[in-house]
């Protein structure tokens, strides 16, 4: 049963998802993605939106206690089938909470990765590059940055700038190759980017900014390098800092989308950090990393 909404002040979260659905169309999205509305009424007023990279149960009882109306994230709450919303799993337990709570959830995911502006813009832009170009083209959507920084950097400067612009994580910035390497040509993918490495290496990319790079395509990546002058060097910037980089440019979209009905509507980014990492042990110091694996 639809809800009337309460004054016509009020927008109301068909509006917010008609905005949404035009910077970020549904079918925009990879088709094993799942994006959209996730829970919520059409009907129902929307004061206060909330934006996060992870729907998890803290990002929603941050939201719930700033009174959220919406919570927009990046990644998808149910991408996978699930046969409970008992809240004996957490994935049960997170819906539960946001339809109790009356608080409708939307995730923009893939369709927000290939959006131009988008996820990869964000990144790109926090490298310092402008005036990019896509680095591949999946299922017919630009994935991915490619552009030439203004100036060369050293690889760890180039690294150091980036991190200033990222959220703290205790993992933090994890870097391949030699600290005084040459970096002017940089590929970026926002999450996990260890599929795209013929992508990197056909746009002559001398560095690749990415996240959850695993052991073995990491290793193959930096022997081939290995063979052709060292590059590309690689930057892990981690999964949720690499993706939160969206945030911001999402809430002042949104807004501008609206026009003058998001007057009133307040518009937030989770102070969540919602990477999985706790602390690290061992990690050595930028100066003892010389690129020198042996
Ligand atoms: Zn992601």
């Amino acid at each position: 049963m639809g809800r009337v909404t309460e004054t016509t002040d009020d927008l109301s979260l068909r509006d917010v998802v008609a905005a949404l659905e035009r910077l970020y169309p549904l079918d925009t999205a990879q088709s094993w993605d799942r994006v959209g509305l996730v829970s919520g009424d059409l009907d129902q007023p929307v004061r206060r939106i909330h934006l996060a990279v992870d729907p998890t149960l803290a990002v929603i009882e941050e939201a719930k206690q700033a009174g959220a109306d919406l919570v927009i994230t990046h990644h998808p709450l149910l991408l996978r089938g699930i046969h409970s919303v008992a809240t004996t799993t957490a994935k049960g337990a997170a819906v539960t909470e946001l339809i109790v709570n009356d608080i409708a959830l939307y995730c923009a995911h893939t369709n927000a990765d290939v959006a131009d502006p988008g996820v990869g813009q964000a990144l790109a832009e926090a490298c310092g590059l402008s005036g990019t170009q896509a680095l591949e083209i999946t299922e017919g959507q630009e994935l991915g940055r490619v552009g030439d920084l203004p100036e060369p950097l050293g690889l760890a400067e180039f690294a150091r700038r980036l991190h200033e612009a990222l959220p703290r994580t205790a993992g933090g910035v994890r870097v391949s190759g030699p600290a005084d390497g040459t970096v002017r040509r940089v590929a970026v993918l926002g999450g996990a980017g260890d599929s795209s490495f013929e992508a990197v290496r056909a746009s002559g990319a001398d560095v690749y900014v990415t996240a959850d790079l695993r052991h073995h395509p990491a290793l193959e990546a930096r022997e081939e390098a290995s063979l052709t002058g060292g590059t590309p060097y690689l930057v892990d910037a981690g999964h949720f800092a690499s993706e939160s980089l969206w945030l911001p440019g999402l809430a002042s979209r949104l807004v501008t989308e609206l026009g003058p009905a998001a007057a009133r509507l307040e518009v937030h980014v989770s102070q969540v950090r919602t990477d999985p990492w706790d602390f690290v042990l061992g990690a050595a110091a930028p100066e003892h990393t010389q690129g020198d694996h042996a």
